[in-house]
């Protein structure tokens, strides 16, 4: 007999099922179970006399093989099926779960977070996190997809460097042989390098930042979904942007229907609206809500997100001293950067790029880093190198904000946060 997934079987159906035991129920009378595989939870009833006697052998989480018949029901177990059961004619462990070390049916108690992390092999096997993981796979798939029909080239980039990317302080430093070297903080001057060169590039890159702030919306190690692309200013890059996230939100309403459910989140496809940095400035000022000179505070991101729900806000016009030295400068003291809010949190930077070699050695010394570890990267522009603009946004920044998760460390399997390295 094949195999079935839960999620497929009909009543009056004979069905093989392979899973976990996530509930045992043992009533005087009747015994039932609950048994979950990757696509749902279904409720098993054993009446047999004989079968009862062995089910004090299932513990929870232990895998099992089930044959029975599915027949119509009205189950109330969450999660579960409502709308079958399956009668018990067999069933076989396949290998024993010991005691739990935490609770994967949280039906009466909950884990602390810090357990759960140390158990995520089990703590995946819950619905609600596993609803979590299956929405963030839908947002990487999405990303491509759009990004593929957008006619952009995925492609890889080194995690390993010579010299900052970006000039910043937080880099985690490794010995490489007889040199020094870093972990990369951005994929930055390659994907520029490479949109001179072939127009339209995006990828999916891990970046570290050795930040040692312990917020609930940073890690040490995080994911961007990063864009470039030629012939293109901010402006352009901003409507890729609004697209790519708008596809990405349609594709989760269409194929996380359940998840959604499961997790209890209302979701719209976004609009977007765009505002200088100076319209954010005086509309804070209104609010009463400090702004930094160059830089928007979590404070101000908030209220944007309260003003505008369910609104990708772009601020553009960013004052050139708040963005790095790759950003090209538009004079009286503003810049081709821009930042997206959404629900209330900066989800992308992106911008306009320097293209040409004497502004990037320029914006260099103005932020005293030393041209000389960025000779590389400035000579890629001296070969026929056109406008370009891009963006990167953090998956689990998107992540956590789609779902209203309020810590980052939710929406990653295995988070590195200051404390964390294991497992
Ligand atoms: P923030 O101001 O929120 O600290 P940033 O301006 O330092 O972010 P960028 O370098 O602009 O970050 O990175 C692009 C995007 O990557 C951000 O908009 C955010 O979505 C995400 N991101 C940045 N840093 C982190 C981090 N430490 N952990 C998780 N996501 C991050
Ligand atoms: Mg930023």
């Amino acid at each position: 007999m094949e195999r079935k997934y839960i999620r497929d079987v009909k009543s009056g159906e004979n069905v093989l099922l392979k899973g976990w035991v996530y509930e045992l129920r043992d009533l005087a009378k009747l015994k039932f179970f609950l048994l979950r595989d990757s696509s749902g939870i279904i409720q098993c009833v054993v009446k047999d006399k004989q079968l009862m006697e062995h089910f004090s052998e299932l513990t929870l989480e232990s895998v099992i093989e089930v044959k029975g018949k599915v027949k119509s029901a009205d189950i109330k177990a969450d999660f579960a099926r409502k709308d079958a059961e399956v009668e018990v004619s067999e069933f076989e462990i396949i290998s024993v779960a010991e005691k739990l070390p935490i609770h994967v049916n949280e039906k009466t108690t909950t884990t602390e977070f810090s357990n759960r992390l140390d158990y995520r092999f089990l703590d995946i096997r819950k619905p609600k996190v596993h609803a979590i993981f299956k929405i963030e796979s839908t947002i990487m798939k999405a990303y491509r997809e759009f990004m593929t029909k957008e006619g952009a080239m995925e492609t890889v980039f080194p995690s390993i460097i010579g010299a900052s990317s970006e000039g910043g302080t937080e880099l985690f430093r490794l010995k490489y042989f007889e040199h020094n070297a870093y972990l990369s903080q951005s994929c930055q001057l390659y994907k520029q390098m490479l949109a001179c060169a072939i127009e339209k590039v995006f990828t999916v890159f891990t970046v570290w930042r050795a930040e040692k702030h312990n917020t609930l919306r940073h890690l040490n190690e995080s994911r961007q979904l990063d864009f470039e692309m030629a012939f293109a200013d901010e402006f352009i890059a901003m409507d890729v942007l609004t697209r790519c996230v708008q596809h990405i939100i349609k594709k989760v309403l269409e194929d996380n229907k359940e998840e959604l459910k499961i997790l209890n989140v209302e979701l719209k496809v976004p609009k977007s609206k765009s505002m200088t940095f100076k319209e954010v400035s005086e509309l804070m000022k209104k609010h009463k809500i400090g702004i930094g000179k160059d830089d928007l505070t979590p404070e101000s991101e908030k209220k944007l997100g309260e003003l505008y729900p369910d609104t990708i806000v772009y601020v553009h016009d960013w004052p050139i001293s708040g963005k790095p030295f790759y950003i090209m400068p538009k004079g009286e003291g503003l810049s081709h950067g821009f930042d997206a809010i959404y629900k209330g949190m900066e989800i992308v930077s992106g911008g306009q790029r320097v293209h040409i070699p004497e502004i990037l050695e320029k914006q260099l010394k103005e932020k005293k880093l030393d041209v000389k570890d960025f000779k590389n990267y400035i000579d890629s522009f001296r070969f026929g190198a056109p406008p370009h603009a891009g963006w990167g946004m953090g998956l689990e920044r998107i992540t956590m904000l789609i779902l209203g998760i309020e810590n980052i460390r939710e929406v990653v399997l295995f988070p590195r946060d200051r404390t964390r390295l294991t497992p």
